[in-house]
């Protein structure tokens, strides 16, 4: 791969620099995508999949709570309104191309070499919106592989007249599980405590509805041939074990994020949050984040948020504006997390 100067892909060589680089099409790299468009720098966005984050990939048919001024729309017409309203701005979305790596440029300390998939782009700054819902946990259970085992719904309407089970106790089972009992599917929800870890109102609704709620239960294989078929299942408390003939399988038991690259790349985190300041930038000078990687609450709205604001404070780094001076003229600084973190622990790159 060529370094320095020198971009693949669609880019010639010699070009300079992108000023931005946003990582990830969901919500929050798209309203950072949108902030920066009106303060022409040279930007664009990176997707590992197609833009519209985890409302396009994880939940396109659901129904979209919490989103001000757009009670109607389920995860695709959310997303769809998101990305083509970046896009009429000019936003350059380059789609199925990961970001692996991050490196410091080692001519110009002040630049950053991007590396995905597909070649390498030197930037000034780059805002990470990769969200944390990377890949569906599996149970590890023998027969897990069988057809029909599933960890998201395409369409729930595929389930009508259904036996179905759902694996898991939090939203995203109870959730499911209420969407599939509207489209009509008979619904058996296994979870392994004697309580669920939903939101109230999910709980309340799944306890008032026909599905059978089977308590302190864990799913512990599947068979059929070659499509999953029957359910074996164990009550912790009592060693009981049934088999029981189901149509599908659903598992939503949490997600595994990738954040292997994150962390290598010398990025500090709790839990599966980057650590950020008040102006989002991680502990690495010009790396800002935003969304569900920099925040404890991760819903939308926060992720709309979260991306204008870093993409405003990557303004600020890059072009110290004069409105970002205070009344003595001297410009107004955020502290940067290194003043915080450990300082032995200095960005190795
Ligand atoms: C089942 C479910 C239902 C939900 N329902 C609601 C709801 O009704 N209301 C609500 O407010 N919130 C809801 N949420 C939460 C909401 O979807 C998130 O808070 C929001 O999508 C976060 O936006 P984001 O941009 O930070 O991340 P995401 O939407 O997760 O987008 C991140 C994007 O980054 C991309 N990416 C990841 N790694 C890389 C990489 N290395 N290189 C390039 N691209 C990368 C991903 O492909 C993805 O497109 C729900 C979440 C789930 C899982």
């Amino acid at each position: 791969m060529k370094s320095g100067w020198f971009m693949e892909n669609n880019d010639s060589p010699g070009e300079p620099p992108y000023d931005v680089i946003i990582v990830g099409a969901g919500p929050a790299g798209l309203s950072a995508a949108l902030t920066i468009s009106y303060f022409q720098l040279r930007f664009m966005v990176l997707e590992a999949g197609a833009a519209g984050g985890a409302l396009m990939q994880n939940y396109p048919w659901k129904h979209v709570d919490s989103y001000l001024g757009f009670p109607n729309l389920d995860g695709r017409q959310a997303a769809n309104l998101m990305v083509s309203h970046v896009r009429k701005e000019g936003v350059e979305i380059r789609e199925n191309e990961p970001v692996q790596d991050i490196k410091r440029n080692r001519k110009n300390h002040d630049l950053l070499r991007l590396v995905t998939n597909k070649g390498e782009y030197l930037t000034r700054s780059v805002i990470i919106a990769t969200g944390t819902i990377g890949t569906p946990r599996r149970l590890g259970v023998p027969g897990e592989e069988l057809k029909g085992i599933k960890y998201a719904i395409e369409d729930p309407n595929l389930y009508s007249g259904r036996n179905v089970l759902v694996v898991g106790g939090g939203d995203s089972a109870v959730e499911n599980s209420l969407n599939l009992l509207d489209r009509g599917a008979r619904v058996t929800l296994v979870h392994r405590r004697n309580e669920l870890r939903a939101c109230e109102e999910y709980k309340n609704r799944i306890l008032k509805s026909p599905a059978q709620v089977i308590w302190n239960t864990e799913l512990k294989g599947v068979s059929g041939n070659p499509r999953a078929e029957k359910a074996t299942l164990v009550n912790k408390r009592t060693g009981e074990e049934r088999l029981m003939p189901f149509s599908n399988i659903f598992i939503f038991i949490g997600y595994a994020l990738e954040t292997g690259w994150l962390k290598k790349i010398g990025l500090r985190m709790h839990g599966n949050c980057l650590r950020v300041n008040q102006g989002l930038m991680t502990n690495m000078k010009g790396v800002f984040a935003a969304g569900d990687i920099a925040s404890d609450i991760k819903r939308i709205p926060q992720a709309l948020a979260q991306g204008e604001k870093a993409a405003y404070s990557a303004y600020k780094y890059l072009k110290h504006p004069y409105w970002e001076k205070n009344g003595s003229g001297r410009r107004i600084k955020l502290p940067w997390p290194h003043k915080h973190f450990n300082k032995k622990k200095k960005n190795k790159l």
